[in-house]
């Protein structure tokens, strides 16, 4: 179980209101990511739920149970930091027996136990090594050990693969969604970097500023955001805004539309310009294209489209793909 519901969350820092009135449900076995910039208070409300921050105000239900003032040892919950929190002087096997022993369980326990998430982990080679003797994944990786063997209602990371280099997060990424699919726990997952965000969720709760501005699946908010923050916020290169008379002829205050959703040509369309750079990542090309009267646009094409700097382009938006905004940057619907 694991079914996690936030009523009328409130968290003030002396009169800071870091976290105005927050609602959130979090069903049982979902990957939930927060995802924010930051300083939007992710980790608070990470902590909120941990217990290792007291509410302001409002009630936290852990399966249906009021959990707002129960200690964090005793809420089922384990979290997962950033820094590992391993302990230098202890073998990995120790490292992640550690809660067990201190619960005071049997030795033969522990030790399946340990085998079961070594295994798990693919930690069963190094159960004798110190954490100062494995890589940086590796120690990631003993410090999620250290959290299966309590077999929690819930998994809490709080941006856990920071410190690792892009190429061992990419790996990470798959090995904790591969995790998820495996121990089909709750998940929640805290990071500011969107494309984890879109890759590893069930669920992203997008913050700013303690707000959720929107809850949703991945390509809930990437087709459909509800406004201009999580339309800016979600999305690689960043959508395209444009405000004026263009987006007025849509009768809207802003218009915006995403890289790949413009279509290029070097004969003829709506926007004409002249290609600033083009970054080649090899599968796709970015072009940012400077334009006389909507300013500098991204478009994405293929990377074999034969364009170079300093080449005149023409941009037109594939007008289905559009997404329209009030003077409010709340997103309009169909005749709205
Ligand atoms: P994030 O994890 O999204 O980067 P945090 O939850 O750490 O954001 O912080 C949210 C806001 O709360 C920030 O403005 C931060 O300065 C403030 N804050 C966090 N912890 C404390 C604290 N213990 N005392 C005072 N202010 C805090
Ligand atoms: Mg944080």
């Amino acid at each position: 179980m694991g079914k996690i519901v936030l009523d009328r969350v409130t968290k003030s820092f002396g009169h800071v209101e870091v976290i105005p009135p927050l609602d959130l449900q979090i069903d049982d076995g979902e990957f939930v990511v927060f995802v924010g910039p930051s300083g939007c208070g992710k980790s608070t409300l990470l902590r909120l739920i941990a217990g290792l921050e007291d509410v302001t105000s409002g009630e936290i239900r852990i399966d249906g149970k009021d959990a707002t003032e129960t200690p964090p040892a005793a809420r089922g919950l384990a979290m997962v930091f950033q820094s590992y929190a391993l302990y230098p002087h202890m073998s990995v096997r120790k490292n992640i027996a550690f809660p067990l022993k201190m619960a005071g369980m049997a030795k033969d326990r522990i030790d399946e136990k340990v085998m079961n998430a070594a295994k798990v982990l693919n930690l069963s080679d190094y159960l004798d090594r110190r954490p100062g003797q494995l890589s940086g994944g590796q120690r990631q990786r003993v410090a999620i050990g250290r959290a299966i063997v309590r077999e929690p209602a819930a998994f809490l990371f709080d941006e856990p693969l920071s410190n690792l280099d892009a190429a061992l997060r990419v790996n990470m990424r798959l090995e904790i969604s591969e995790l998820h699919n495996t121990l089909a726990t709750t998940m929640i997952y805290v990071t500011h970097d969107q494309v984890e965000a879109m890759t590893m969720a069930d669920k992203i709760v997008v913050l700013n500023r303690g707000r959720v501005e929107q809850v949703g699946s991945p390509l809930d908010l990437y087709t459909a955001p509800r406004n201009l923050f999580v339309a800016g916020f979600i999305g690689s290169p960043r959508m395209n805004f444009i405000e004026g008379p263009a987006a007025a002829a849509h009768q809207a205050s802003t218009i915006g539309i995403r890289p790949e959703h413009l279509t290029v040509s070097q004969e003829s369309g709506q926007w004409e310009g002249r290609v600033s750079v083009a970054e080649h990542l090899g599968s796709d090309t970015f072009l940012h294209v400077q334009t006389a009267d909507q300013g500098t646009l991204t478009a994405r094409v293929d990377g074999e489209f034969p364009v170079r700097h300093g080449a005149r382009v023409w941009l037109s938006p594939q007008e289905t793909k559009l997404h329209r905004f009030d003077g409010n940057g709340l997103a309009m619907r169909e005749n709205g």
